[in-house]
């Protein structure tokens, strides 16, 4: 994990698009709150083909509105050069400087790729239409991605990612912290030098963590699961367990020479404020 040393610890907060005007009025309290942890960023993610697209502009946008930097999360699966070009050059207008650029996944329903079959397509296109404004995340996997042909195929697409002029990426959520160090040593291996900062979900709700950990291809370890599922409908032992397991792990990472943290929120502030107590991180 030598190639983070030289990095200084970023910490961000990721939250999706509320659905509603009372959960758009909530995160604005969430935002404050979580602001208090001066992070570097907020991002907000973006569904493809979906009505969450706009959701995200404007989730971006209020974010900015209360001083902070926001990052919108782009997913280019069955959209056409003109849509993403469009997006580009409004978050140019509104000074986004900051960016997620992603495949993302198709919609049921929905048959066509359209113009970019694979996020490297996208950062590239980001880069050939717009030089340098965006700081460029990419998405990584310490898991492997579910559609992966192999986990030496996957490594070689995450660096296609960064040789297309990606600057850092994000990670899948994982409970495997070897894992990720062993992610991290290969991309090394292969030259990647740029940071590769772990995503972290909190765990509070078994049940839904389950269900989004087969999907995405993240796995609980037996001993994390058979715990939580033995707490049955007990949430507040789940998440005082969850936190704990949680906040051990990222604190390990970040001794480990992590480059931050970036936290799945849920739009949630409770479960990352009580995780962020028990670490020694200071911004
Ligand atoms: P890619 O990097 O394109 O990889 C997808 C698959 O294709 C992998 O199996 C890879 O090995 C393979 N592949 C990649 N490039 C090539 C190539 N050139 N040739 C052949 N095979 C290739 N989803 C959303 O819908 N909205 C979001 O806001 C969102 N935010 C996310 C944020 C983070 C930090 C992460 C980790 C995931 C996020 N996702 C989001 C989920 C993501 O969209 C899915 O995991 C999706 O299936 C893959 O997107 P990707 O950008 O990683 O794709």
């Amino acid at each position: 994990m030598d190639i983070h040393k030289q990095y200084t610890p970023q910490y961000s907060f990721e939250f999706y698009p509320p659905k509603t005007p009372e959960g758009a009025e909530k995160l604005k309290g969430v935002v404050r709150q979580l602001g208090g942890l001066k992070p570097r960023y907020f991002s907000v993610t973006f569904g493809a083909g979906g009505s969450t697209q706009s959701g995200t502009m404007e989730t971006v946008f209020e974010i900015q509105k209360s001083g902070y930097e926001a990052c919108p999360h782009l997913s280019c699966i069955g959209s056409t050069r003109e849509n993403i070009e469009q997006l580009l050059n409004t978050y140019i207008d509104r000074d986004i400087k900051r960016i997620v650029a992603l495949r993302g996944d198709m919609p049921s329903g929905m048959h066509e790729a359209g113009a970019f079959r694979h996020a490297n397509e996208l950062v590239a296109y980001i880069r050939e239409q717009t030089g340098d404004h965006f700081h460029i995340e990419v998405a990584a996997y310490p898991e492997f991605h579910p559609q992966a042909t192999s986990a030496q195929d996957d490594l070689q697409n995450f660096k296609r990612k960064i040789d297309a002029g990606a600057n850092s990426a994000i990670t899948q959520y994982f409970f495997n912290p070897d894992a990720y160090y062993r992610f991290v040593d290969e991309c090394e291996k292969l030259d990647i030098d740029v940071p590769i900062v772990p995503g972290i979900m909190p765990i509070t709700n078994y049940k839904q963590l389950a269900r989004f950990s087969d999907m995405c291809g993240a796995e609980i370890p037996r001993w994390i699961r058979k715990r939580l599922e033995g707490y049955g409908d007990d949430l507040v032992s789940i998440r005082t367990f969850g936190t704990d397991v949680v906040s051990s792990m990222c604190q390990a990472l970040l001794d480990q020479g992590a480059p931050g943290l970036h936290l799945y929120t849920m739009n949630q502030a409770q479960a990352s404020l009580a995780i962020w107590e028990n670490l020694s991180i200071k911004t």
